[in-house]
C-alpha cells in the first residue's frame, strides 16, 4: 500500500544553484570580471547583463563595471545558491543529504545537474577524486558513505539492508548500460508494480565503499572510452547513477519492507550545440541533445503551466524525460542543482540556466513511501527463497543414507548367490550417494552467496570466515596491484627526472654554442661594414682618378695646341725637359729674344715661389709676340708638371689595381666562406639539436646530440680564424702609411696645379695683372 506523505511543496522540488570558481583560462592579467553575486542568505542571487562590455577597452574596464549605467541587473531567489567558494561538502550536506535520507525513508529521489559544459555537474556529481575520505569526493559516493553509516548505526536494529547500484548512459537517445559493456539499446518500460524502469539494466549489490570506488571507476572509464571515440560524449551524453535501498524491520506489528531509489542524474551539457555545419555522427549527435533537453524544458513548462491536472505531459518525446517521470512531477523528491560559471564569456548560458531553474520551482511534486509493495521487496523474496532452501536441505539430510549402506551389506552377505545383482545395487546406490552429497554442497554455497547480499542488522556478515577469507584474498590482491602500480609511477618518475636533467645539460650546452654563433656573425657583420667602407673609399679614389685623367686629357690637348702653335711661328721645341725652370726660362728666352722684333719691349717675371707663374709685361702692338713667347715658356713648365703628374698617375694606377685586386680576392674569400658547406651543416647541426632538445625521447638520442655538438664546436673554432684575420690582414694594409701617401698625393696635388693650369682662368688672371703692373 502506498502512503501518501503530506509534505511542503518546497521540500519535494527544491532547486539549487551552484557557481562555480573562475578557471584560469576566464582571468586575464590576474583580473577576472564576475557576472554573478550571491547574496549572504544564500538565496538570492544577481546576474550582471554589462552592455557591450567586448566593446570596451581592458584598462577602462573597471571604472566600466562600476557604473551602473553599463549594466541591468537580473534577480533570482533558489532555495540555495552555492557560491564559488562553495566546497563538496558544503553542498553534500546542505543539498544532497536531504535526497540520501529520504531514500532512507524509502521515498524516490532524484537529484538532476543541469548547466553548460564545463560548469562543474561531474565534478558536483562524481567528483575528480574517488579516494576514500578525500575533499573533493562528489555527491555519488558520498551518498553511499552516508548510506552505509546510516546501516552501521542501526546495526544492533532489527533491520535488514540491501543496497544495490547501477549505471547507466543515454547517448543519441540510446541506453546503454555503464556496469555491463554487452548490455546496449536497453529500452523502458513501465508496469504496475515497479513503475518506469529499465529492461535488463544490472544491478550490483554493494557492501563497503571500496566496491563503490570500483563501480564508479569501472562505468567512468567506460564513458571515457567512449569519448576519446566519439568526441567528448561525456559532455554530450545523460549519465544516471541510482541507487536502491531495500530494508526490512523487524516490528512488534510484524516485518515492515521500504524501497527507496536515488537517481544521480549527470545531464548533457545545456549550451545550444550548433547544427550548422555538423554531419553525419555529429549531426545526429546535436540534434539528438537539442531534442532531448528541450523536451525537458516542456515537460518542465508542461508541468508548470498545468491548467488542469489532467493535461498532457511530454515525458515520452525523449529518453532522458521519460526515465525521469517520476523525478519530475510524480512520485519523488527533486533536487534540480543548475551549475553556472561567472565569467563574462558564459553570460548568456548562465542567464538562460537561470531562467531554465527559476521556470522548475513551479514543478508539484507528490512523494510516496514505497512501503510495503505488494510485489515485495526483492529483499523478502531473498529471503522466503533462503528458506526454501534451508527446507530443502534438511529435508534431504534427513534421509537414511547410512542404514541404507548397512543393509546393503547385509544383503550381500546373505545372497551370496546372487552377488552380481547385489553389487550393482550397491554401486547404484553409491552413485545416488555422491548426486545427493554434490546437491547438498550446492545448495550450501547458494545460501552462502544469497548471505553474502545481505547486510543484517546486528549479525554481521562480515565476520563469517567465508567472507573474511574472500576479504583478506581481495585486499591482498589490490595491495598488490597498488604495489606495482606505485612502482611503475617511481620508475616513470625517475626516468622524467633523468630526461630532465640530461635535457637541462643539453640547454645549457646549446646555449653556450648559440652564444658563439652570435658572437661570430657579430664579427661577420663588422667584416662586412669594413668591406662596404673599404668600397667606399675605392669609389672615392676612383672618381678622383677619373678627373685626374680628364685634366690630363685637356692639358694634352692644351699642348698640342700650343705645338701647333709654336710650330706654326717656327719656334723650336726644346727637348730637354729635365732642365731646371730657370734654364727652361733662360732658354725660352733666348730663342723670343732671336724670333722677336727690335722695337718689341717685354719683360718676363719668373715667380720663385711657385716656379710656374709666368707675368709678362705686353707694349702695344707687341703683344702678340710677347704672348707667345709666354706661352713657349708655359708649355715647358707644363710639360714638366704634366711629366711628374703621369709618373704620379701611374704609380696610383699600380696601386689601385693592386687594390682592386685584393678586395676582389678578399671578395672571394668571404663568399666561399659563406657558402661553405660546412658552414650550412654546422647551421643544420644546430636547427637539429635544437629540434632534439625540445624533444628527448631516449638516451640515444641525446648522446647524438652531445656529439653533434663536439662537432659543431669544432667547425665553428676552425671558421672562427679564416676570415677574421683576412679582414684584419686587409684593415692594417689599408691603414697603411705609405698607402695614405699616396692616396694625399693624388688628392691634393691635382688640385693645386688645377688652379694654375686651367688655360682661360690663367689667361684673365694675366690680363689682370699685366693691367695693374702696367698703371
Ligand atoms: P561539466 O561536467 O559541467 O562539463 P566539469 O565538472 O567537468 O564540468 O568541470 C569542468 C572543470 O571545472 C573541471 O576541471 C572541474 O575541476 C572544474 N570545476 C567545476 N566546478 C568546480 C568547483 N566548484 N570547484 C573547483 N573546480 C570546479
Ligand atoms: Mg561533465
Amino acid at each position: 500500500m502506498k502512503q501518501k506523505e503530506k509534505e511542503g511543496s518546497n521540500e519535494n522540488l527544491r532547486v539549487v544553484i551552484r557557481v562555480r570558481p573562475p578557471m584560469a583560462r576566464e582571468i586575464k592579467d590576474g583580473k577576472f570580471i564576475s557576472t554573478v553575486q550571491v547574496a549572504p542568505d544564500n538565496q538570492q542571487l544577481c546576474i550582471f547583463d554589462y552592455h557591450a562590455i567586448e566593446l570596451v577597452p581592458d584598462e577602462e574596464l573597471e571604472a566600466f563595471v562600476q557604473n551602473p549605467a553599463n549594466y541591468t541587473i537580473h534577480q533570482f531567489t533558489f532555495d540555495y545558491v552555492y557560491d564559488q567558494e562553495s566546497t563538496q561538502v558544503e553542498v553534500y550536506e546542505t543539498t544532497a543529504a536531504l535526497s540520501v535520507d529520504s531514500t532512507l525513508q524509502g521515498y524516490n529521489s532524484t537529484i538532476i545537474a543541469y548547466g553548460q559544459t564545463g560548469t562543474g555537474k561531474t565534478y558536483t556529481m562524481h567528483g575528480f577524486s574517488f579516494t576514500p575520505n578525500s575533499d573533493q569526493l562528489g555527491i555519488i559516493p558520498r551518498s553511499l558513505h552516508n548510506i552505509f553509516t546510516h546501516i552501521q548505526m542501526k546495526s544492533n536494529s532489527m533491520t535488514t539492508f540491501m543496497v544495490r547500484a547501477s549505471y547507466l548512459q543515454i547517448y543519441n537517445e540510446s541506453i546503454s548500460d555503464l556496469l555491463r559493456p554487452d548490455h546496449q539499446q536497453l529500452n523502458i518500460r513501465e508496469d504496475k508494480k515497479r513503475g518506469v524502469f529499465v529492461e535488463n539494466l544490472s544491478e550490483w549489490a554493494v557492501r563497503s565503499p571500496p566496491e563503490i570506488y570500483q563501480l564508479m571507476r569501472r562505468g567512468n572509464a567506460k564513458r571515457v572510452t567512449a569519448s576519446t571515440r566519439m568526441n567528448d560524449t561525456s559532455s554530450r551524453s545523460h549519465a544516471v547513477f541510482i541507487i536502491t535501498v531495500e530494508q526490512i524491520e523487524e516490528t512488534p506489528d510484524g516485518k515492515r519492507a521500504r524501497v527507496g531509489k536515488l537517481n544521480l542524474v549527470d545531464l548533457a551539457g545545456s549550451e545550444r550545440v550548433r547544427v550548422t555545419g555538423a554531419t553525419g555522427i555529429r549531426l545526429e549527435e546535436s540534434k539528438k541533445i537539442n531534442q532531448s533537453l528541450s523536451a525537458l524544458g516542456n515537460v518542465i513548462s508542461a508541468l508548470t503551466e498545468l491548467k488542469q491536472p489532467k493535461s498532457h505531459i511530454p515525458y515520452r518525446d525523449s529518453k532522458i524525460t521519460r526515465l525521469l517521470e517520476d523525478s519530475l512531477g510524480g512520485n519523488c523528491k527533486t533536487t534540480f542543482m543548475a551549475m553556472i560559471s561567472p565569467a563574462i564569456e558564459a553570460f548568456s548560458e548562465s542567464l538562460s540556466t537561470l531562467k531554465f531553474a527559476n521556470r522548475a520551482k513551479n514543478i508539484r511534486n507528490t512523494p510516496m513511501v514505497n512501503q510495503d509493495q505488494d510485489q515485495g521487496a526483492l529483499l523478502r523474496k531473498y529471503q522466503l527463497e533462503i528458506q526454501k532452501l534451508k527446507q530443502e536441505l534438511d529435508e534431504r539430510s534427513k534421509m537414511p543414507i547410512d542404514s541404507m549402506v548397512a543393509e546393503l551389506e547385509k544383503e550381500r552377505q546373505k545372497a551370496l548367490e546372487d552377488k552380481q545383482e547385489v553389487m550393482s545395487a550397491y554401486e547404484q546406490r553409491n552413485r545416488d550417494l555422491v548426486q545427493e552429497r554434490e546437491m547438498r554442497k550446492q545448495l550450501e554455497e547458494k545460501i552462502s552467496a544469497l548471505n553474502s547480499q545481505m547486510l543484517v542488522g546486528g549479525q554481521k556478515i562480515e565476520e563469517t570466515p567465508q567472507f573474511q577469507n574472500a576479504l583478506e584474498k581481495q585486499q591482498k590482491l589490490i595491495r598488490q596491484q597498488y604495489q606495482e602500480r606505485l612502482q611503475e609511477l617511481e620508475k616513470e618518475r625517475q626516468n622524467i627526472e633523468e630526461d630532465k636533467a640530461q635535457t637541462d645539460k643539453y640547454k645549457q650546452l646549446l646555449l653556450k654554442q648559440r652564444d658563439i654563433m652570435i658572437a661570430l656573425t657579430n664579427r661577420l657583420n663588422e667584416r662586412d661594414e669594413t668591406i662596404l667602407q673599404l668600397q667606399e673609399e675605392l669609389d672615392a679614389y676612383e672618381k678622383l682618378q677619373k678627373e685626374l685623367e680628364d685634366i690630363n686629357q685637356t692639358k694634352e690637348s692644351r699642348i698640342q695646341q700650343l705645338v701647333e702653335l709654336l710650330k706654326q711661328k717656327d719656334v723650336e721645341i726644346p727637348m730637354n725637359l729635365d732642365l731646371p725652370a730657370n734654364s727652361i726660362i733662360n732658354n725660352a728666352k733666348q730663342q723670343l729674344l732671336l724670333a722677336e722684333m727690335p722695337s718689341s719691349k717685354m719683360i718676363l717675371v719668373a715667380d720663385p715661389s711657385s716656379n710656374s707663374y709666368i707675368q709678362t709685361l705686353p707694349q702695344q702692338g707687341s703683344y702678340h709676340h710677347s704672348s707667345e713667347a709666354v706661352t713657349q715658356y708655359e708649355l715647358k713648365n707644363q710639360i714638366d708638371i704634366n711629366k711628374k703628374l703621369e709618373l704620379d698617375l701611374k704609380i696610383s694606377r699600380m696601386e689601385q689595381e693592386r687594390q682592386k685586386k685584393e678586395v676582389n680576392s678578399l671578395q672571394e674569400q668571404i663568399q666561399k666562406y659563406e657558402n661553405d658547406t660546412t658552414t650550412e651543416q654546422a647551421k643544420k647541426s644546430v636547427d637539429l639539436i635544437l629540434n632534439q632538445l625540445t624533444k628527448p625521447a631516449n638516451g640515444n638520442s641525446l648522446a647524438t646530440v652531445a656529439q653533434e655538438l663536439q662537432k659543431l664546436q669544432k667547425i665553428l673554432s676552425e671558421k672562427e680564424g679564416s676570415p677574421k684575420k683576412a679582414v684584419q690582414k686587409f684593415q692594417q694594409e689599408t691603414s697603411n702609411l705609405k698607402q695614405q701617401e699616396i692616396i694625399n698625393k693624388l688628392i691634393i696635388k691635382p688640385s693645386k696645379s688645377n688652379n694654375q693650369l686651367n688655360p682661360p682662368q690663367s689667361k684673365k688672371y694675366k690680363q689682370k695683372s699685366v693691367e695693374e703692373l702696367w698703371n
